[in-house]
Parts: structure tokens; sequence; C-alpha cells
């Protein structure tokens, strides 16, 4: 048996990447320092993996910024309006790979950034490859060579990886429609071709070809793509060993595809679908090798290893051991670097977890124990310390079933308890509109902002003076009632009609309801990149949640009492709290999620108790939740809006329940985000120019809506002009009775200055609207 690796994280342990890269950007170090800060992570990686015992470690993994970028800039898919960057201005191929992932504005030059979209189910965004009709590749960027060599000098023959053609354009988009960017395959083929050329030239034995979509639906065309693909490969290198891998799903479908393709192995996640190895086995040509993707490349725990070495049993047995690979699910890059790092990490937590090194290491056992087993029983005689390895696996697996820190009987019971009716308000939305209106006393196009205020470079430093201990708490919490002070009383003076306290207190809106939470766990050091050189720590969910005190009632009390206005409360809500977060795999992650919403329901049922009327719920995860298969949305999206709606349905018809979502497409969902029956929604809409409120106004949803008015991505201060045109489209599609006018997002990341003129802009906009309709 074999072992490899489909990718470790790039970032460097301690983030070495972000920081190089970001001091690159500012013009604090050199092209070649920040090479040389490549080269020492790439060096690291490789070794830390042949180190472990790894058999074949990848290549081309490494990415200074994103891997689909590097493929653009592999076969020259390079929009045009990049090309100035080298031709005019002559700079280096990095600038230019740069400017395509961030913008240029340098040099009398102003060129915007491709897009970026999320990875499949993760939470890593990747830049969306531009194609045109009949488009010419060509080799441009020899990356996957270089460090093919770079590893090879240093005595490692390693195993590139290469996002596969079939892949690498349906991961992009047709920048002008009337063409299919499938059709590009064979003018994308023959670059492949010299890539492969130069990399057998170098020494190359095998070369992993990542072919994600195999798990979603490919239509006819594009498996004739496939099939194509690899038979043209076949032609060309015929003794250059292949593999295919696939990840994050089951083969389905396309097992049959799969398991016929003219490779010699077939990479496949076994975590996520653990039953297509049956099927597999029965079909897969003679020589194909089979990589079993057993250890979880997208979570943290520790493996199962006896679970794994069932699976491995059965492919061995069928297959014999030299047709089997042991790896991980999918690449790395989704899971923290080194569980070492954490010393703050209660003793018995830490026992539970595996990060990518620790992930390495249970590949390599899990060949060896492996190697050990005969027939149906595995035979460790004459390796004890093997067998005290299962055995100590088994404990920890063990105590996870029992431990009192995961299992509490009461957030069990009262999870049994929940009856339908919980999840129901007690009369339809029409009546507890009157109602609404009659208590909150709202004018027409009332006016309210998503949450956050600017979280200025003061109130972070209160906060990590605080964390350090420079800070009393007493004064800590003095600081922020000042702020939240300031700007609750600006908001009032400005004439918004529903107030917010401004988030002054929130690090982030999981974090700061996690660390308030039973059953989650935070690391000091477990960064995982989201894109470029952005990362982000997402919290550990490893037990049943509960929530100990109220989380938001003081601040919004304290805020409430400042003004006479509605003070809006701000939860996270149950399905954002899941989705950012690393969530336990011993139950389904709805019976998670249904914990979560418990716990909201509470904060939820104080709020309104302390005298708050209008409680924001905020959900802008729902969507990217959705699972890649579409067979399996109404099963999710069944239990999240249930789980929304259980968290919000605890209060009286008179107390106004928003939500929010951003970043967000509705038309396919649309009934959904109806069912979940919020009293208001608001929604990120200025970028779109309102094209999202068509999803509302074809579905003729029925309650209040507050499409965002402007972007507050940027520091740009819109006019009420600008706001009024485009409210004058919402009103064209929604009756006005129905809208609010709002921004598309919280405002943590804007300055004061920017953030005041345009809310002034907004409120001067409702009240032109007001004056007009
Ligand atoms: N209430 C949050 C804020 O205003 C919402 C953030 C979000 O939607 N991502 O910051
Ligand atoms: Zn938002």
């Amino acid at each position: 048996m074999q072992t490899h690796n489909l990718g470790y994280p790039r970032i460097g342990s301690r983030r070495e990447l972000k920081k190089a890269c970001e001091k690159y950007w500012s013009g604090q170090i050199s092209r070649q320092e920040l090479f040389n800060q490549g080269y020492a992570i790439k060096a690291d990686n490789w070794r830390l993996q042949q180190r472990a015992g790894i058999d074949w470690v990848p290549s081309n993994d490494f990415s200074y910024y994103d891997q689909v970028l590097d493929h653009c800039l592999m076969v020259g898919a390079i929009p045009d309006r990049y090309h100035a960057i080298l031709v005019e201005k002559k700079k280096h191929e990095l600038d230019l790979y740069f400017a395509m992932a961030r913008g240029y504005q340098r040099d009398g030059l102003d060129v915007k950034a491709m897009e970026m979209t999320k990875w499949f189910d993760t939470n890593y965004h990747y830049i969306v490859p531009e194609f045109h009709k009949n488009q010419q590749f060509e080799l441009f960027s020899e990356k996957v060579i270089h460090e093919f060599e770079e590893a090879k000098v240093q005595g490692i023959l390693t195993k590139p990886v290469l996002l596969a053609p079939v892949s690498f354009l349906l991961l992009g988009k047709e920048k002008v429609a009337g063409f299919d960017r499938i059709d590009l395959l064979d003018n994308l083929l023959p670059v492949y071709l010299k890539v492969l050329e130069k990399l057998v030239g170098y020494g190359a034995e095998w070369v992993q070809f990542d072919e994600p979509f195999l798990a979603l639906s490919l239509s006819d065309k594009e498996q004739t793509a496939m099939r194509r693909t690899y038979s043209v490969i076949k032609k060309a290198f015929p003794h250059l060993k292949t593999m295919v891998a696939t990840y994050f799903g089951g083969l389905d479908a396309h097992l049959g595809l799969a398991a016929e393709l003219p490779v010699c192995a077939l990479h496949l996640d076994l975590v996520r679908a653990p039953h297509q190895l049956g099927s597999l086995l029965e079909l897969v040509r003679p020589k194909m090798s089979l990589s079993l993707g057993l250890v979880d490349g997208r979570n943290v725990w520790r493996n199962d290893l006896q679970a794994s070495l069932d699976l491995i049993r059965l492919a061995v047995n069928k297959l014999g051991s030299d047709r089997v690979w042991v790896a991980p699910s999918c690449s790395l890059l989704h899971v923290p670097c080194d569980l070492e790092l954490e010393s703050g990490l209660d003793a018995e937590i830490k026992g539970w977890l595996a990060f990518a090194k620790q992930k390495i290491e249970e590949v390599v056992l899990l060949q060896r124990i492996g190697n050990h087993t005969r027939q149906d029983r595995v035979d460790l005689k004459d390796t004890p310390w093997l067998g005290q390895t299962l055995e100590q696996n088994r404990q920890y697996l063990t105590s996870r079933n029992t431990s009192t820190r995961i299992h509490n009987e009461a957030v069990k019971t009262a999870l049994a308890s929940v009856l339908p009716s919980h999840s129901q308000r007690s009369s339809p939305y029409a009546e507890r509109h009157k109602l609404q209106t009659e208590a909150l006393a709202l004018p027409l196009f009332p006016t309210t902002t998503i949450g956050s205020f600017p979280q200025t470079k003061e109130v972070r430093q209160w906060r990590a003076r605080y964390k350090k201990g420079e800070l009393s708490l007493a004064a800590y919490e003095n600081l922020l009632k000042a702020e939240t002070e300031r700007c609750v009383r600006w908001q009032d003076d400005l004439g918004l009609d529903v107030l917010v306290h401004g988030e002054f207190e929130r690090n982030d809106m999981v974090e700061y309801f996690g660390e308030q939470l039973e059953g989650f766990a935070f690391t000091t050091n477990g960064w995982v990149q989201s894109y470029g050189s952005r990362c982000v720590k997402p919290p550990i969910i490893y037990g049943d949640v509960s929530r100990k005190h109220p989380m938001t009632v003081d601040w919004t009390v304290f805020a409430q009492s400042l003004t006479r206005r509605p003070m809006k409360g701000m939860l996270t809500g149950p399905i954002t709290i899941l989705q950012w977060s690393f969530v336990r795999n011993d139950q389904p992650r709805k019976d998670t999620c249904f914990q979560i919403a418990l716990a909201i329901r509470e904060e939820v049922r104080d709020l309104e108790q302390a005298g708050i009327r209008v409680i924001q719920i905020d959900e802008p995860a729902l969507r990217e939740g959705l699972p890649l298969k579409t067979s399996e949305w109404p099963d999710y999206l069944d239990w999240a809006v249930t789980a929304f709606r259980l968290s919000a349905s605890v209060v009286g018809d008179h107390t106004q329940i928003h939500t929010h979502m951003c970043y967000s497409e509705f038309n396919d969902i649309i009934s959904h985000i109806a069912a979940m029956d919020a009293d208001v929604i608001t929604i990120e809409c200025s970028r779109s120019q309102m094209e999202l409120l068509d999803a509302f106004a074809a579905f003729e949803y029925p309650n209040e809506i507050g499409p965002g008015v402007y972007d507050i991505h940027a520091p740009r201060i819109p006019s009420s002009e600008e706001m009024i045109e485009l409210m004058e489209k919402a009103i064209r599609v929604v009756p006005k009775e129905r809208l609010w006018v709002n921004p598309d997002c919280g405002l943590k990341t804007r300055g004061w200055e920017e953030t005041q003129r345009a809310l002034e802009e907004m409120v001067k906009a409702a009240d032109g609207l007001r004056a007009k309709f």
C-alpha cells in the first residue's frame, strides 16, 4: 500500500505567507524576499510530509494567492485588461498575477480584480477564470514545473497537482454569453500536454489531476470531454502515471464513467461518501488503483482508525495491497496546520483533534497498520506499538462518546421536547404586521442599519489590551459603553427609525456568541485560508450547545435606555454559527444546528422580556450551507429554515423579527426564504442594482423587505438621489408599504466620517421618498 497527500496548507503554520504577501503589497519587502518566504514554506511542507512517511508528496499545491488563478496563468487565460501591466509597464509575472487577484491602481492604470467565488461548499474562495469564444491558450507560467524541480533538488520526487482541464473550464465562466466553455477543451488540451511533456522531461512519475466536478452532476457533453481528456493524455504519454482525484462527495451517477477512465489511479472521498467504495470495487478497471480518502480533510477530528481499517481491508481483499493507496479525503488546505501549536486548548478536547500535520501522521499510521492486516483481522504481534496506538485511538473515541464535556442530558431533553408549534409564530404575518405597526409607530419607508458601526482602531485596541490584561473588565466595558452611547445618540439625532447599539463589544459575529456558549472551543493558531492573504480561525463545536447566561441583553438594554426609538437586538442565527465553525461529526449537523437554535431562542425570549421590541437574527450563511448536490437541497433547506424559526418564534406577535442576508442569490430558494417568516428581511442589493429583488417580486413575497441601498464594501458615499432611484426601482416590484431603507450590510469595516455622511444621505432619501409617495 502506498500513501499520498492531495495538498498541504500553504499559509505557513504561523501565517508566514499572509504576512509576507501583505508586506510585499505595501512595498515593505522585495519580490525576492517574498519568494524566499515561499521557498521556505514549500520546503518545510515537503520535508514534513516526507519525514512522516508519505510516499507521494504533492507539489504545485502551494500558491501565492489561489490555485485556480495559478492555472489561469499557466494556460495564459489572462483577460485583456491586464495586458498593459506586462506589456506597457514591463512588470514581472508576479505583479500581473497579483493585479488579477486584487486589481491594480498605479502607474496611471486602474484595473479591477477578477471575480472571486466560493470553492464548492468550503469557506475557501477562488478566482473565477474568464473565458471567451474561440479563446486560444498558451503555456504562460511554468510554476508547476519550477515547483517540481525545486522539490527534486531537495531530493523529493513529488506528485505535481494539476486542476484537470474539464474542471478548470467548469470553474470559470463565459464572459460574454453565446458559446459553451467546454468547447474550449480542444484549444486547452495542447497546453496541458506541453506541461506534461516538461514534467515528464524533468522526471515526474505521477501526476494528480483534480476533477472535483466528478462528484457533481455532469452533462453528457461534459462527460465526453472528460473521457476525451484522459484518452488524449494516455495516448501522448502512455507511461506517465496519472491519478484522477475526486472529493467533496460521492461519484454516484458518474461511478461508471470514473471507473472506466484510462488513468492509473482514482482517488475517492470516503469521508463524505464511504458507501461508494463497495460499488467501485466492482466496477474498477483491472489495472486501476484506488486511493482511499480516509482522513477528513474538511474537519478537525481525530480519525477513527478502526473504521478506516475496515474500508482498507475491503479494498485490499478485492484489489490486493499494491492497488490500494491511503490518503486524506481532499487537500488539507481546509484545516489548520498543527495541533501541537495549541497550548491553550483543554487537554481532553485536544485529544479528540487532528490538524494537517497530525492527519499526515494518521495516513501513514493507517498504511502501517493496514500492512499488518490479513484477511479479516489485524495481526500486530510483532509491532506492539501499533497495537498500542490503535488501542489509544479507541480510548479517545470512547471518551468522546461518553465525556460529560460533550454530552449534556438537559440539552438532549430540551431538544427531544421541541414541538412543531415551537417553530410557529402565534399569528400569520398580516396580523402581526398590524400589531407591530401600532406598537412601533414607524413611518412609511422606515430606516435602519444592519447592526455594526465602525470598529475603529481604538475599539480593537481596547479589546486587545483587555485580553492582555492591560485593561480591567470594568475599564474596557466603560469605554465600550461610551462608544455605544455616542453611536446611539448620533443615530437618534440623525432620525433613523430603528436604531442599533453598534456591536462594538464583538470581535466577530460568530466568535462572540461561541465564546459565551457551552460546547465551543477556540484555538489560538488554528488559521485556515479564506482567500488570498485572508485567513479565518473557525470555532470548534465539540459538544452539546447550551446558553450559560444572557449574551446580549445588557448591551441592548443599555442602548435602549438611551433612546425612545426602538432599539434592535442583534443576534447571529443558528445556521450561520454552524456554517462558520468546525462542527462535531458524532451527530448530524442538523442536530447541532437545532441545539444552537434553542440557545438563540432563549436569548430572543430574554430580549423580549427586557422590553426589546425588534430583534434581528442574522443568517448571511444560509445559502452557502446548500449541499453540492441539488437532490440534497430540500432536506437541508427544510431543517435550516425550521432551525431559524425555532430560534425566532418564541416572541409575541407585537415583537418584530428581522433577518439579514448578504452575498446571496434568492431565485432558487425564495420559497424557503419566505418560509422563514421573518417580519422583515434586509438583503444586499445595491451592487445588483436591485435585481435581486426580482425573485421576491416574482414570488409575491408577503413580508417586509429592506433592499440595501448602498454598497458598504467601498468607502464611496452615495447620494440621496441615487438611493431614491434604487428605491424607485424597488417600488416598481414590491408594494411601498413593505419596503425599508437600509445599507447592504454592517458598517464595521467603514470609517466614521464616510458612515455618517452616507447615512445622512440615506435618511434624506427616505424623507424624499415619503414626500413623493
Ligand atoms: N449584524 C452584522 C453586522 O452588521 C451582520 C454581518 C453580516 O451580515 N455578515 O456586522
Ligand atoms: Zn451582511
